[in-house]
């Protein structure tokens, strides 16, 4: 197990040395956690101990189903979950600002709080500051180039990240570090920016999904079977919510896309683990 940002550690210094050594990681209280992308059995975790996850997406240009994923993401977490909306000023008009914040806040339900920034605009910057001092520690996450390292240092109001164009071919920065560091904010909190995160593939995320999609779910209650896929079968409340216009189909289609993503991945551990567990008993056999 290898410590991330966040962790409380028990550091034991050896007699002799200069350095210590990490003896114990505690406990985690909240923790980011994504499929491996190099390895998609097994999982990573990327921060811990953490209030807050802010997903920071481009208000023009809104990638619907990034956002959809990241709220899965965010929501396992068990932190509470924010939407910054960045870049604002490059809206064509104010009516454009309400009608994404408005599509975005109904998209995230009533927990996630969704603001409108754009970090030449200080009110909008001092109301995601106002929102960090009140939870504690933020962590931020998004696509390279929604803005994150220009927030982080408008917040911080001194350059403590890079900000540049990313090279999209390798998704590295001018600057080659991948370091995620705590900034702490004048004002209280702080904020843990994550470049680097490119893959965000889920792992167990029953819970997020549940959170991210209260609305489907909600709907599922009333399906006639407990574990209703809600394609073919009869008495699908999901359905008729879509029929009736209650729901909308492409928010159908998100669901049952992400729901069968964490049920392959589940499929998928569970085979490996049973793999694992047969060479393990093979290995033994072998011994005796
Ligand atoms: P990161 O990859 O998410 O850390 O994004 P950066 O902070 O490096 O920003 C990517 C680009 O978007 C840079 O060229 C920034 O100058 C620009 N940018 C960041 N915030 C804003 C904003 O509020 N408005 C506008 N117009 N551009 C922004
Ligand atoms: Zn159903």
């Amino acid at each position: 197990m290898r410590a991330v940002i966040g962790d409380s550690v028990e550091i034991e210094l050896p007699e002799g040395h200069d350095k210590g050594v990490i003896g114990q990681i505690y406990e985690r209280g909240t923790s980011f956690v994504r499929r491996d992308p190099a390895d998609r059995t097994t999982h990573q975790v990327l921060a811990a101990n953490f209030d807050l996850v802010v997903i920071a997406e481009p208000l023009v240009q809104l990638n619907r189903k990034r956002l959809e994923r990241e709220l899965v993401l965010a929501h396992e977490t068990g932190a509470d979950v924010a939407i910054v909306l960045t870049k604002a000023d490059l809206a064509q008009d104010p009516t454009e600002v309400r009608a994404v914040r408005d599509e975005v806040a109904g998209l995230a339900g009533r927990d996630v709080r969704v603001l409108v920034m754009s970090a030449s605009d200080a009110p909008s910057v001092e109301a995601v500051r106002a929102l960090v001092a009140d939870s504690g520690t933020a962590i931020l996450i998004g696509k390279s180039g929604v803005g994150k390292s220009t927030l982080v240092n408008v917040l911080a109001g001194e350059q403590v990240q890079d900000v540049g164009e990313v090279r999209e071919h390798d998704g590295k920065g001018r600057h080659t570090t991948v370091d995620r560091v705590m900034v702490d904010l004048p004002g209280g909190g702080c904020v843990v920016d994550m470049p680097g995160v490119r893959g965000l593939g889920l792992w167990d995320a029953d819970v997020g999904l549940g959170a991210a999609f209260a609305d489907v779910e909600a709907f599922a209650q009333e399906c006639r079977f407990r574990d209703c896929k809600h394609v073919d079968e009869p008495g699908c409340a999901v359905r008729a919510a879509v029929q009736s216009g209650e729901l909308s189909q492409l928010r159908l289609d998100s669901y049952r896309s992400l729901a069968a993503e964490v049920e392959q991945v589940r499929a998928r551990r569970d085979e490996a683990r049973h793999l694992r567990g047969e060479k393990a008993s093979d290995r033994k056999k072998r011994k005796r």
